[in-house]
This record gives structure tokens, C-alpha cells and sequence, in this order.
């Protein structure tokens, strides 16, 4: 043991390479639930946000294995263009957009806090809300973001909040009517049905959980 506390770890920066391991376990989650996406998406839409989502996180991962940004900043608008031109369907420039301004919001310094982070996504989730003419409660991906940025605060701990905070988000869409997007074309029948792209958003909060945790763990084994 370093004799470091959980509380000094939690307040330990992020930094770019802490970015880069969140966007490859997002892009590893994204992998291993592709199919469950696309099946949402066939009860909804047309059978492709999972597909949408593992060409946009694999050409993520290739940009950042290729070229590692210096910032958080600079990695998240790096990966958010990828996004953009990779992905054809809705998902792409909205997802584009929440990482472009979210890492546009941070600046180029080396290192952010969570509280930062917080702040910068709650910044990007009201640029995906302008883009998409969406908000909380119209069955689309801010019904997991919105209240995920809400939850993150100064510590690691917030984190974990902020995944369950999507998650729940997540499945409170199935009793929702779509106002937005294409399953908003259903009317009625896209009742009963949980969103895709709040679904893929409670991954990508899970990944930022997960990678945290693991930060917080490693510091608290003095490692
Ligand atoms: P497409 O709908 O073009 O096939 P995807 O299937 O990849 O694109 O993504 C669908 C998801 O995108 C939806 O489940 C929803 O969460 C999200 N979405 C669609 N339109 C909007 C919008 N206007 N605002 C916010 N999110 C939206
Ligand atoms: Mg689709």
C-alpha cells in the first residue's frame, strides 16, 4: 500500500490516456452487444444500431491506436468525427456531435476533473438535445444521457451513479411513445419496446463507470 486514501484517489486527474481506455471499453461493449442493439432496433427502427455502432467504435479505436491524442479533449473530438463520417444512420451525428462538444467543452488541458467532465458532458447532451429537436421523456438516447450528465459530480463515486442513472433511464423508455427519430413513425406501437440509442448510451455511461472503477481500484491496491 502507498498509504494513499479512496478519497485522494478520487480526486486523481484524467488524463488523455484515461479517455482512450474509456472509448476501447465502450468500443468492447459495443462489440459484445451488437446484436442486442440491432434487435431493438429491428422492434422500432430498421435493424441497424448495432451495426451503426460497431463500424462508428471500430473506426474510433483504429483513429486512437493510430494517432493517440495529447488531451482528454482532443481524444473525445477525434473519436466524435470518426462518429460523423463512419456512421451512417441518425446514432452517428448525434453520437458524433455529444463527443465533439463534450471534448470541445473540456479545452485542450492534459488533465480534467470529474467535476469537468460533468460539466463538459452536460454541454455536449444539450448539443445532441438542439441537433436532434429532442428532450428527456421523447423515447431517445437523452433519456439515458440526460439524467447520466445530471448524476456526474466531483468524485470517481458519481461515476457509478451516473451508469445507473442511464441504465434506469434506459429502461424507463420501454413504456415511453417515441416523439423522435424513426420509431417515432410507429405512433403508438413503439409503446413497449426499449429504446436502442438509450440503450447504446447506457453502455457508453457503463464504460466511463467501469474504467473508473478500475482507476479507483488500482489506486486504492496501491498499485
Ligand atoms: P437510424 O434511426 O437512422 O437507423 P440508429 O438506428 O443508429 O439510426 O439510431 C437510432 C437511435 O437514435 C434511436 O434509438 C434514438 O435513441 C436515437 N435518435 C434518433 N433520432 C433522435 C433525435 N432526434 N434525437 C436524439 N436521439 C435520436
Ligand atoms: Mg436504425
Amino acid at each position: 500500500m502507498t498509504g494513499q486514501t479512496a478519497d485522494q484517489a478520487r480526486e486523481e486527474p484524467l488524463d488523455a490516456a484515461f479517455f482512450v481506455r474509456w472509448l476501447s471499453t465502450a468500443a468492447a461493449a459495443v462489440e459484445r452487444e451488437a446484436d442486442r442493439l440491432t434487435e431493438l432496433d429491428s422492434a422500432i427502427g430498421d435493424a441497424d444500431h448495432g451495426s451503426n455502432m460497431r463500424r462508428g467504435f471500430r473506426a474510433v479505436t483504429a483513429a486512437l491506436e493510430e494517432e493517440p491524442p495529447a488531451s482528454p479533449g482532443a481524444v473525445l473530438a477525434l473519436a466524435g468525427r470518426q462518429l460523423i463520417s463512419t456512421v451512417g444512420g441518425a446514432s452517428g451525428p448525434l453520437y458524433g456531435t455529444l463527443l465533439r462538444r463534450t471534448g470541445k467543452a473540456l479545452g485542450d488541458t492534459p488533465e480534467v476533473t470529474p467535476a469537468q467532465l460533468g460539466e463538459a458532458l452536460r454541454v455536449g447532451v444539450a448539443a445532441v438535445a438542439q441537433l436532434g429537436g429532442a428532450r428527456a421523456g421523447d423515447k431517445t438516447m437523452l433519456d439515458a444521457l440526460e439524467p447520466a450528465a445530471g448524476a456526474l459530480g466531483p468524485s470517481y463515486a458519481t461515476f457509478a451513479e451516473a451508469a445507473r442513472a442511464a441504465r434506469d433511464g434506459a429502461l424507463a423508455t420501454v413504456p415511453l411513445q417515441a416523439r423522435k427519430g424513426r420509431a417515432s413513425y410507429l405512433g403508438e406501437r413503439s409503446i413497449g419496446h426499449q429504446d436502442p440509442g438509450a440503450t447504446s448510451s447506457a453502455l457508453l455511461m457503463t464504460a466511463l463507470a467501469d474504467t473508473a472503477g478500475a482507476a479507483l481500484t488500482g489506486e486504492e491496491e496501491g498499485r
